[in-house]
C-alpha cells in the first residue's frame, strides 16, 4: 500500500496534470462448461466485489488522484485484450495536480524536464495509427513501447492476467494525462 501511494506521490511531483491509479483484477478462465462470456462477466463481478474493501483503501482520502478498476473475466482461446468481459470502472475521478495549482516551485521545474524529455523518448517510436494508444514504461526491457506490440524480450508474450490483483500506477498504462 505505501509502495502505490509513493508512486502517486512521484507523479504528483513530477508535475504531471492529472494521474491515476489503475487496478487490474484477474479471475479463472471460463469456458464452455462454465458460462463462457456470461461466466466471465459473472465472475468479474464477483472478483470486482471481493477486492472492494483493499480497492477503497488505495489512496489516502485526501489523495488527487483518480481511481479505476478493471475487473475482467477470462475466456477461454485468448488474452483479456480480445476476449475480457466485463470493462473499466471509474472510482473516483481524478483531480487537478494540487502542486501545479499551487505553483510549487520544485514541481514547475520537475515538469519543465518532463515536457522536454517526453518528445525525445516519443520521437523514437513509430507513428501511432490508430486511437487510442497506449504506451508501456517496460519492466522487462527498460524501454517504452506500444501495450500492443511485442516486447523484444518476450518472445510470443500472451496469456491471461492471472489470477491475483495488481495494481499499477496509470503512467505507466498510459491513462495518465
Ligand atoms: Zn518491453
Amino acid at each position: 500500500m505505501d509502495g502505490i501511494r509513493k508512486q502517486i506521490d512521484w507523479l504528483e511531483n513530477m508535475g504531471l496534470d492529472q494521474f491515476a491509479l489503475v487496478d487490474i483484477v484477474g479471475t479463472l478462465i471460463s469456458d464452455s462448461q462454465s458460462g463462457g462470456w456470461m461466466g466471465a462477466l459473472g465472475r468479474a463481478q464477483l472478483a470486482r466485489d471481493a477486492m472492494d474493501e483493499v480497492l477503497v483503501a488505495r489512496l489516502a482520502a485526501k489523495s488527487a488522484a483518480g481511481q479505476f478498476v478493471w475487473s475482467v473475466g477470462a475466456v477461454a482461446g485468448g488474452d483479456e485484450g480480445m476476449r475480457g468481459a466485463g470493462g473499466l470502472q471509474m472510482l473516483r475521478k481524478p483531480q487537478a495536480n494540487p502542486k501545479l495549482v499551487s505553483g510549487d516551485v520544485e514541481v514547475m521545474k520537475h515538469r519543465q524536464e518532463l515536457l522536454a524529455s517526453i518528445p525525445c523518448l516519443f520521437a523514437e517510436l513509430p507513428i501511432p495509427r490508430y486511437f487510442p494508444v497506449t504506451f508501456v514504461d517496460c519492466r522487462e526491457c527498460g524501454n517504452v513501447h506500444y501495450l500492443d506490440a511485442a516486447c523484444p524480450l518476450i518472445s510470443g508474450s500472451s496469456g491471461n492476467v492471472g489470477q491475483a490483483g495488481a495494481g499499477k500506477v496509470a503512467f505507466r498504462g498510459g491513462v495518465a494525462t
